[in-house]
This record gives structure tokens, C-alpha cells and sequence, in this order.
């Protein structure tokens, strides 16, 4: 059974749901009852008075962007076994073998002094930087 209400109450009740609808704010409406904002608001929600949409509502997230595709390292180059004494500007330096002689891959260079593999091999690239 509810319980009865005051004149007073109904009479700020109805108060606040005009003000409501007019745009007033919980803080407003406090000022102009002499009650707490938290009470207004507590109110508004007891009387299920719509909701206000916030004036800065939180944008919605972006979707992640798709991480780039891992570069593609090239299969290894087919070494041409260069000694040392093979070697020039346009050959790759990129040695084989642990221990003298050591041989040398010998195909064209990309990227001073290795071909695109070896450069691959011995300078890779940094992981993308996720945010
Ligand atoms: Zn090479």
C-alpha cells in the first residue's frame, strides 16, 4: 500500500517535473527548492522523468585500426659462395660459415653491403608501434 503524500511533496514533485522539462538543471532545480541537488536528482529518477543527454557525451571509440601486414622477408638468396678475394661493390658481404675461410653470399646488393635477405637478417626493422 504506498504510502500518502503530502501536499508539499506533491506539489514539489510536480515542481520538479515541470522545471525538468523545461531544461533545468539538478542543480538548478535544487537552488530554487532549497534542497539538495542529490535529492532533485533522486527524485527525477523515482519518477522516472526522462534522461538528459549530456551536453559532452564520451565519443565513441574508434575502431582500432588494422596492425600493418609484417613485411615480407624475401626467401634466402641461393649463396654464390664468393671467397673474399670475389668480392665487390655490387656483392653481398653477407658471410657463411664459423670459422676460415669463410665464404660470402655473393648476389647483387640492395642495400649496402647485403642483398635485400641479408640486409633483412642483419637490420630488422623495428616491431610497428601499437598505440
Ligand atoms: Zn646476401
Amino acid at each position: 500500500m504506498p504510502v500518502p503524500q503530502s501536499p508539499e511533496l506533491i506539489a514539489r514533485k510536480e515542481a520538479i517535473r515541470e522545471m525538468w522539462a523545461d531544461g533545468w538543471s539538478g542543480g538548478q532545480i535544487a537552488d530554487k527548492l532549497g534542497v539538495s541537488r542529490s535529492s532533485v536528482i533522486g527524485m527525477v529518477d523515482r519518477m522516472d522523468l526522462p534522461s538528459r543527454k549530456t551536453s559532452n557525451p564520451i565519443p565513441p571509440r574508434r575502431p582500432s585500426k588494422p596492425l600493418p601486414p609484417e613485411p615480407v622477408m624475401p626467401d634466402e638468396p641461393v649463396s654464390l659462395d664468393l671467397a673474399m678475394e670475389q668480392l665487390t661493390d655490387k656483392t653481398c658481404r653477407y658471410p657463411h660459415g664459423s670459422q676460415a675461410p669463410y665464404s660470402f653470399c655473393g648476389q647483387a646488393v640492395t642495400v649496402d653491403p647485403y642483398c635485400g635477405f641479408h640486409h633483412g637478417v642483419c637490420c630488422p626493422k623495428p616491431p610497428p608501434r601499437v598505440r
